[in-house]
């Protein structure tokens, strides 16, 4: 069969991140410093959704041919396969029914967590709806095909090892690119693990599975050998929600990755009370430049509302410093725009972000999605047929789509820019993470030394205890 992965650049939203309901970029509000801000946003080429690239590795192990397609719909394809963002949806709907008038025979599949989420916004697009994880066709694409329009759930992986590597190659790979994270490209993504055990109610990430399923460390390696060869990768995201979850697997993955006689650039996703200094320290002499992790505010109430566990102010601190002592970059997000937030609270968490001062602040508006608790908490206020009318375009992180308590969706959206541009436009800030942004300097002997690690990694804890400071 000829099998078309469909997808769209419009908006400039990542597929791939907020868990697959896709992510947009800073507006570009603020004046120049705001445009200064988006343009950082916008430089990066983005890997394709990772789920894309183990699509394509499982249709060709299956025999059948695939093509990539971008705003573009090539005739006389057996099965295009959609996998929309929200932010997205109304155009991907749009084309879906494009392509059931032109062709009627086609299979039309749609995957993906906002197909999980919403199966029922594409029920007149006269399409199938693959509910659950799409590698599942691996197993099941016969029964998917022979089930025709509707929706067909098909569960998880049950063995992530199982899978083929992700086949990048309908994707133009070598033009890859993730500047915040690395100085060596092409990129690509790579995961040791699904899911998460921990219950903010706010999270994507745990709407298929509230536990985390890992891959073994060999099997990573082989991938990003792989991947090295054959498409010359020379760094790699790693996409776990929650990197080093597990306490036995961490040290083995960091011995792996040490054996590997060419170093390969890396970047994780984890909670700071997983990555104690050594770890960091350890992580970092096999590849490790950056590490993205969840602030969100410094309201405990606010995060113990929402079911997130918080960690000591001094904890987070501690983390951002040895980072940076390390020259391991930190993206790290912040949450503004709850419903019961003030211009105070907000402009607390801006306050706060500067105090900790990581290389790069990445100030998210919450964005309530569906299927999640915190979502259904407040479901007759949002989505297009809510109270507010925001339409799921919107939905992309950086613009207000909620029923604020005591702030106008204008006041948001300023308050907003203020974060962004405030906080990337001061000396302070600069001082702090010029060697990091631009690892020359270190190389002409500006910025701090450069730490030497542990000679064992301590292993991260499962899930510590989170402490706060009194
Ligand atoms: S710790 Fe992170 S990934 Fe896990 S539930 Fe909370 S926000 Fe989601």
């Amino acid at each position: 069969m000829y099998v078309v992965l469909w997808d769209t650049h419009e908006r400039f939203v990542t597929k791939e991140f907020g868990a697959g309901f896709g992510m947009g970029a800073y507006h570009g509000r603020g004046g120049w410093r705001g445009r200064m801000i988006r343009r950082w946003y916008t430089r990066d080429r983005r890997p394709v959704t990772l789920p894309f690239a183990y699509m394509a590795a499982i249709f060709r192990q299956l025999g059948h041919t695939v093509e990539y397609a971008v705003d573009d719909l090539p005739a006389n394809a057996d099965v295009y396969v959609f996998h929309p963002a929200l932010g997205t949806i109304d155009q991907e709907i749009a084309a879906m029914r494009q392509l059931r008038a032109r062709h009627p025979r086609a299979h039309i599949l749609v995957t993906g967590v906002v197909a999980y989420a919403m199966p029922q916004a594409f029920a007149e697009a006269n399409v199938t709806v693959v509910r659950g994880e799409p590698e599942q066709l691996l197993w099941k694409l016969d029964e998917v095909l022979a089930a025709g329009p509707g929706i067909v759930n098909v569960g998880s992986v049950k063995d992530l090892d199982a899978l083929p590597c992700p086949d990048w190659s309908p994707f133009a790979p070598r033009n890859f690119r993730m500047n915040y994270d690395f100085t060596r490209f092409p990129t690509a993504l790579v995961q040791s693990s699904r899911g998460c055990a921990f219950s903010c109610n706010y999270c994507p990430y745990i709407l298929v599975e509230n536990k985390v399923r890992f891959r073994e460390p060999a099997a990573v390696l082989e991938e990003i050998q792989y991947g090295r060869q054959v498409h010359g990768f020379r760094s790699f995201k790693f996409r776990d929600p929650l990197f080093g979850a597990n306490r036995r697997r961490l040290p083995e993955l960091i011995e792996h990755l040490g054996r590997l006689d060419r170093k390969v650039q890396f970047s994780i996703e984890t909670r700071i009370d997983l990555m104690p200094r050594e770890t960091l320290a350890a992580l970092r002499d096999v590849g490790l430049t950056s590490i993205t992790v969840g602030i969100e505010t410094p309201a405990e109430d606010t995060l113990r509302n929402y079911r997130r566990r918080p960690i000591a102010d001094d904890q987070q601190a501690e983390f951002i410093a040895a980072c940076r002592e390390l020259g391991i970059r930190t993206a790290a997000g912040f949450m503004i725009g709850f419903p019961e937030d003030t211009p105070e609270s907000i402009l607390a968490v801006l306050r706060y972000a500067k105090q900790l001062n990581p290389t790069y602040a990445n100030f998210n508006i919450v964005t309530p999605y569906p299927g999640t608790e915190f979502y259904t908490l407040i479901s007759g206020d949002v989505g297009p047929t809510g109270a507010g009318g925001v339409p799921w375009s919107h939905y992309d992180m950086y613009t207000p789509v909620l029923q604020y308590q005591h702030l106008t969706h204008e006041q948001v959206h300023d308050l907003h820019a203020k974060c962004f541009t405030s906080y990337y436009t001061r000396w302070p800030y600069l001082f702090a993470n010029a060697h990091l942004l631009w690892p020359m300097l270190r190389r002409l002997g500006l910025g701090p030394k450069r730490q030497t690690a542990s000679p064992t990694p301590a292993p991260a804890a499962d899930a510590p205890p989170a402490r706060r400071a009194a």
